[in-house]
């Protein structure tokens, strides 16, 4: 282990056996995996949590303190201005904005690695030893360029596709061709710089050249891809572009020689790469058409008041608490319209009631209800519902005709039966939550909008539907007050 990171003088370890930075390192990594392992329950998981927090700590901490990066004060001005931001995007940003924040951390972690991998190949030509850095290194740089501009610019424009201030989906004409051209240069800019030629584009014996051109192609390349991509499938996207941060960060370990960058990086990109899978599944598409396929691209919505023709019917919190009082079983479906409306804790009192009363209740969860990847556990968790009430689709999905009444609660496209029309429609083919095999669905929302992917909703003018126009929480207060006084 010689360098680890730019600008960094000879290795110091302050008189330490030169294996103990070693052994710190592979205790961070034994954490990380500890910490992963118990992420993977939500009972366990804000404990594995801390576990891995601990060991970036151990990590991050070590680092510094061997290779005496920074002076003290320097460090303890970094420290102050990171938590502050920190702090203040916990304290600021609304839960709805979650996934954007998620998104553009990902990016922000793919751009560092990008520039970090730049200025180890600039720190190699100031000190004249880039011919001396071994091709793994100078691979490894170009692989980080690549992936790492990708994920950053890729990110940006999901996190305002997210955040609706991007046209979602931006389509160009020759997209594919598009992409193959910028894929195939951001390639050859990889192997010019591997094999250390100038592609005739820069002055002979100038190596650095090539990275930053790579890193604008690769730039473009990013929006072009995620750009065209809408609708139902950004789930898989923001999966995909997780994985990505996570596979620059461990090439920009090769890049630095550093273990444990490699060891939170793979971690990060392998974890990612199963989530990619599973939101695939969940969404029955394949990769190769979420991101060559512009499929998942948003309908219209249209006039609502055409589509819906009068056909709906309306009810209030009264009669939906006369529901719930002859209801033996009862499943709760929430969807984004839960987190805006801030309703996981109405949501969670309701339950809790039913419970109490020896009604059998469960939470139907989509795996891509909501705006992230686990949204809607998060939003469960934090109101205290029990693990044991939280059911996957595959496991609610047969339950719906054995149910007196199911309550949607600011979900739409997850309970959409268009889903399985063979009409092409941008959630086509993906599995959905079967709520109207119950015998009474009612659907709180504010209104007849469609959801995400911009389509009309069936479900809303059948027969055994009804529907609870208000905002969640207002709404779900209102049923909780009304069931707990008819008692
Ligand atoms: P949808 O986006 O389909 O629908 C949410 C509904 O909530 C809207 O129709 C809206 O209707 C309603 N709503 C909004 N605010 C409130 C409120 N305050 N009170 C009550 N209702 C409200 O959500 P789903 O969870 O059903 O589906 C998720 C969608 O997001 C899918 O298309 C998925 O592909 C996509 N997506 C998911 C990601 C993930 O990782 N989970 C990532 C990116 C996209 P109204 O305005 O009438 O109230």
């Amino acid at each position: 282990m010689t360098r680890v990171a730019t600008g960094v003088g000879p290795a110091a370890g302050n008189g330490l056996p030169p294996d103990a930075l070693s052994f710190v390192y592979l205790v961070s990594g034994v954490l990380f995996v500890i910490g992963l392992r118990r992420l993977t329950h939500p009972r366990t998981a804000e404990r594995g949590n801390l576990v891995s927090a601990v060991g970036m700590a151990l990590a991050v901490g070590a680092t510094v303190l061997w290779f005496e990066i920074l002076s003290p004060l320097v460090l303890a001005a970094a420290l102050l201005l990171g938590a502050g931001v920190g702090t203040w995007l916990a304290l600021s940003v609304q839960t709805t904005d979650l996934p954007q924040l998620v998104g553009l951390f990902n990016g922000f972690g793919g751009g560092a690695s990008a520039l970090v991998a730049g200025a180890e190949l600039i720190d190699g030509v100031s000190v004249g030893e880039l011919s001396g850095l071994s091709p793994v290194v100078t691979g490894a740089a170009a692989v980080t360029g690549l992936i790492g501009a990708v994920t950053f610019s890729g990110s940006l424009v999901a996190a305002a596709k997210l955040h609706g201030i991007s046209e979602d989906p931006a389509r160009y004409p020759a997209e594919n061709g598009v992409k193959v051209v910028l894929a195939a240069l951001a390639v050859a800019l990889g192997l010019s710089l591997l094999t250390r030629t100038t592609l005739g584009l820069f002055p002979i014996g100038e190596f650095v050249s090539p990275y930053w051109l790579l890193l604008a192609v690769a730039s473009v390349l990013g929006v072009s891809v995620v750009a065209p991509i809408g609708g139902a499938d950004m789930p898989v996207v923001i999966a995909l572009l997780n994985a990505f941060s996570g596979l620059a960060a461990a090439s920009t370990g090769f890049v630095l020689d550093n273990d444990v960058l490699i060891i939170a990086g793979t971690l990060v990109g392998a974890s990612g790469l199963i989530l990619t899978t599973i939101m695939c599944r969940s969404m029955n598409r394949s990769l190769g058409d979420v991101l060559f396929g512009a499929y998942g691209t948003s309908g219209s919505g249209g006039d609502v008041a055409d589509v819906y023709e009068g056909t709906v019917v309306s009810t209030s919190p009264e009669e939906v608490a006369m529901l719930l009082e002859v209801a033996r079983r009862v499943v709760i479906v929430p969807g984004y319209g839960m987190a805006v409306g801030q309703a996981q804790h109405a949501v969670a009192e309701l339950a809790q009631l039913l419970a109490d009363d020896g009604v059998d209740v469960a939470f139907g969860i989509h795996p891509v209800a909501g705006r992230m990847p686990g949204h809607i556990n998060v939003l469960l968790a934090e109101a205290d519902v029990p693990y044991e009430q939280m059911r996957e689709l595959s496991e609610i999905n047969p339950t719906f005709t054995q149910t007196d009444l199911v309550l949607v609660i600011g979900a739409n496209d997850v309970v959409n039966p268009t889903a399985y029309s063979a009409d092409p429609s941008p959630i086509a083919g993906m599995p959905v939550l079967d709520v109207w095999e119950a015998e009474t669905v009612v659907v709180n929302k504010r209104s007849l909008s469609p959801g995400y992917a911009g389509i009309p909703n069936p479900l809303f003018e059948m027969d055994n539907a009804l529907m609870l126009f208000g905002d969640a929480r207002e709404a779900m207060q209102a049923v909780v007050n009304e069931y707990q006084r008819n008692r």
